[in-house]
């Protein structure tokens, strides 16, 4: 039951329900003197503080005039926030709305839906949205647990707690029909069974984000389970899971669009795999329409965005083809649709591939025209590991780009640096230097005088100290100790030492426990006289994942050590809370992933924009933006297979970057008593960094080259327009082998062509039953490598020279310069054309000249 609110303060109820507070310092505040014991026992969660608030707290508030004119002032701050135009509102040719679904979203610790990295990125996503004013509609699941909260045993092995949500004392609404009656959508399961959910909403300031809740009344006992933790139980559960999300998603944008009258989304965006039976949803619903599936798939492809995140493989989802033919055809959910197709379209034809699995990366791309890596590096490495969906396609042109991701600046940055930032720079300047960017903005951040940037940094360092003691001590209370043994914990780290952070979920790859390689050796680091170090560690282990608590336990262990303990901690739990202290509180944040698997990573960004400096393998973003002045790169041994070998030959680096450059120039204090260096190295983070990590420049980069292109396409590709497309990519793949390059040839040439001259190419196409129209002849010239390969050749089409000869052979020609020295390479290549693919490469179809596999035609030296 929630609180009634006397009549004047009934504005404090729609500002506790729209979760933009929680990027929104001042509406904290004006929570916070609402009852400011009330508050430290709800812990910061508005919803729980209006809950618990007394009457007569409550009737003194109503009649205290300064209080209503704060409130009245927050409310309408909100108001002008959620209804005024924002950055998307002044842009043109853009979607009418865009619905973006993820099985995770980290939006506060009051409503913990998120496990970790693509949880949070999905809400920053959010958030960011709301801020440039993006017509999104976030789509997820109101996971009943959430995900564990983690304790330690006395041995330190890590504990699982479930805690059960009440969605009435979360910060939700109930999605409700016109007439009142929830909302509520339905599936289809085997044995003629049903799965039925509500629609929960959480607002987004001014984003909505619909909630599908499977524990309602109707539902069998295991279909009310279908909704239970974010990412437990086995194959078919999670199937369940991802049908509700893919396909009661849509159903539930359709009714969250009926009911308020929201725009229809014009793009849908699938963060990373799990959504991705939104397309066949997408497909039901236009066969439904009398298009059939080939014509349905383009029309759902066009305004499709997929984003993969990871290149490991337990991070992407692989069933059973049989479990989804159960569920997905005759008798199942989607029993109209063409079960083969849709087992076609999970098929792992890439290497490694496993044909008897279906694939939800791998359907995710093939049901998305767009689709995207999280770094520029995850781009390449995507690329590659998906090659084979292109078949005769280089790495390099597999139709994947990237987008860097993005951190959400309002969210992640403590109010002490912001406030500093508009002492600076003026407080609205600061503000927009976080939601929209700007260089400038960033660069005059810059000003701060040293010494406001090293007391700043003790600040928050202090603060995390604080936090720490009483999360060590409290840790030991639930390990079973006594208050007794615990007088230690009072002098746990120190806010004078150099603090190195380390959380993050506990997968191998991330290597937690690379630090405690040479024990002795960062013993030493520890303990150092003159130059001490001192670490916070953070993470929680996947629940069935063993070898990732053997990983926590050898932590804990190290860091339970009578000689080390108030110099190394490992706090259980992590969560977004601990995270905003964690991040700003450190001065380094330490990043040791086995490269090149970490795809982007965001807690690094989360602290450069605290002015935590990063010590990281160049992986991910880091890879991108470490530029030698931003922090430190951690050597990498790439090629080394031996991981055993690879991970002493990292930690030896990892040692000697903190030995001899991290902690001697945190401690080299000038003649002012500050270590100059350091500071530089902060302000030209903040500074530098700064603009680069926002989720607003991430999600403005998202609309740009991702939303807008696919709202385009969408409406091309439509009716008879799909069935057009559908029947020309058809006809293109029957036709394609008997498309080849005949014959290649340049004008002779004597002796040494001269730089700059310019020769003709002319070559010789069969195109089958294929028209010129329907391909793309594309010369490609310029330096070739040691393979004999072009490297970033010049590409341009070529012309036909009339007709096609008696035994349909076309000509094409066109100038050839020679435009460098040395070895310089040119062949040809036919690809498909047509006004309506988003690139070249769509099909998977190219043909090149015969023996050469797509190298060099010829080389001129
Ligand atoms: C940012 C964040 C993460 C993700 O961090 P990575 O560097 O991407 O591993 C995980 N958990 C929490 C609580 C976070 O705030």
């Amino acid at each position: 039951m929630r609180t009634v609110l006397p009549e004047p303060l009934r504005p404090l109820g729609g500002l506790a329900q729209n979760l933009r507070w929680s990027w929104h310092q001042e509406t904290r505040e004006l929570f916070q003197s609402v009852d400011p014991e009330g508050w430290r026992a709800a812990q910061g969660d508005p919803v729980r503080l209006l809950g618990a608030v007394g009457k007569d707290r409550l009737a003194a508030l109503a009649d205290d005039r300064r209080f209503l004119r704060r409130l009245a002032a927050a409310a309408e701050d909100l108001a002008d926030y959620t209804s005024g135009p924002r950055w998307y509102q002044e842009q043109t040719d853009l979607p009418a709305a865009i619905a973006y679904f993820s099985p995770e979203f980290g939006i506060t610790f009051a409503l913990p839906q998120y496990s970790g990295g693509l949880g949070i990125l999905a809400g920053d996503h959010l958030k960011a949205a709301s801020d440039l004013g993006v017509p999104l509609i976030g789509v997820g699941l109101l996971y009943r647990h959430g995900y564990f909260r983690q304790t330690l045993s006395r041995e330190g092995w890590q504990q699982e707690q479930y805690p059960v949500l009440d969605p009435n004392s979360l910060p939700l609404t109930p999605l409700r029909e016109a007439d009142g009656t929830p909302a509520r959508i339905s599936l289809v399961l085997p044995g003629g069974r049903s799965l039925h959910a509500r629609i929960w909403k959480a607002q987004v300031g001014r984003v909505p984000l619909l909630l599908l809740d499977s524990d309602v009344e109707g539902n069998q006992a295991a279909e009310r389970d279908v909704t239970d933790r974010l990412y437990g139980g086995g194959s078919e559960h999670r199937l369940l899971q991802e049908m509700l999300l893919g396909i009661g998603g849509v159903r539930a944008v359709r009714a969250y669009c009926r009911i308020t009258g929201h725009p229809e989304p014009e793009v849908f965006h699938t963060n990373e795999g799990h959504a991705g039976f939104l397309g066949l949803e997408r497909i039901r619903e236009l066969s439904l329409d009398g298009l059939d599936f080939d014509a349905a798939l383009e029309a759902v492809r066009a305004g499709t965005v997929f984003t993969t995140h990871t290149p490991v493989p337990a991070g992407i989802d692989r069933f059973d083809r049989e479990l989804v033919a159960r569920h997905l055809g005759d008798g199942g959910e989607l029993s109209g649709v063409d079960t083969g197709r849709i087992l076609e379209l999970g098929m792992e034809t890439h290497r490694g591939g496993d044909p008897n699995l279906f694939n939800m990366a791998v359907m995710g791309l093939r049901l998305a025209q767009r689709a995207n890596g999280v770094s520029t590096l995850h781009g390449a490495v995507s690329r590659e590991m998906f090659a084979g969906l292109w078949p005769g396609f280089d790495p390099e042109d597999v139709p994947i780009t990237s987008i860097t991701n993005g951190v959400h600046a309002p969210t992640w940055v403590a109010p002490e640096v912001l406030r500093l930032g508009a002492k600076q720079i003026g407080q609205q300047r600061a503000e927009d230097a976080l939601m929209i960017g700007g260089t400038d903005r960033w660069k005059d951040i810059g000003g701060i005088p040293d010494t406001a940037v090293w007391e700043l940094r003790r600040e928050l360092r202090e603060q995390l100290v604080e936090d720490v003691r009483l999360r060590v001590r409290a840790s030991w209370r639930q390990r079973g100790a006594g208050e007794a043994e615990l007088g230690w914990t009072d002098h746990v780290l120190d806010p004078d030492i150099l603090t190195i952070g380390f959380a993050r979920r506990v997968p191998s790859y991330k290597r937690l426990t690379l630090m405690l390689r040479d024990q002795d050796r960062l013993m030493r680091l520890l303990l150092h006289p003159e130059r001490p170090i001192q670490i916070v560690v953070a993470g929680k282990a996947h629940p069935a994942d063993d070898s990732g608590k053997r990983l926590v336990q050898e932590l804990v262990r190290f860091t339970d050590d009578p000689r080390v303990r108030h110099r190394i901690v490992f706090l259980p739990d992590y969560d977004m809370r601990m995270a905003r202290l964690l991040y700003p509180g450190c001065d380094v944040w330490l990043n040791n992933p086995l490269r090149p698997l970490e795809a982007c990573g965001t807690s690094g960004m989360k602290a450069a924009l605290n002015g935590c400096l990063n010590l990281s393998v160049l992986d991910g973003w880091w890879d991108e933006w470490f530029d030698g002045d931003n922090g430190w790169a951690i050597p990498t041994a790439d090629g080394v297979t031996d991981e055993d070998r690879r991970d002493e030959l990292e930690a030896t680096a990892l040692y000697n970057l903190l030995e001899n450059q991290v902690a001697p120039r945190f401690y080299d204090h000038g003649s002012r008593g500050l270590p100059q260096r350091w500071i530089e190295m902060v302000r030209h983070t903040l500074t530098t960094l700064g603009p680069k990590v926002l989720a607003g420049r991430m999600v403005r980069d998202y609309v740009t080259r991702l939303y807008a292109p696919a709202a385009r396409s969408h409406r091309a590709i439509q009716g008879p327009a799909a069935v057009e497309l559908a029947e020309w990519k058809g006809r293109l793949r029957r036709q394609w082998p008997q498309v080849s390059v005949d014959h290649v040839e340049t004008d002779s040439v004597e002796g040494t062509p001269e730089l700059g001259s310019t020769l003709t190419l002319r070559t010789q196409i069969s195109l089958g039953g294929l028209d010129p129209a329907d391909v793309d002849v594309q010369l490609l010239s310029g330096r070739v490598d040691t393979s004999d390969r072009l490297a970033n050749p010049t590409v341009q089409s070529l012309k036909p020279t009339g007709r096609a000869d008696i035994s349909g052979r076309h000509s094409y020609e066109g100038p050839l310069t020679l435009d460098r020295t040395g070895s310089f390479g040119y062949t040809v290549r036919v690809l498909p054309a047509h006004p309506l693919l988003a690139t070249p490469a769509e099909l998977g179809l190219v043909a090149v000249p015969p023996e050469t596999e797509g190298m060099t035609a010829g080389i001129l030296r």
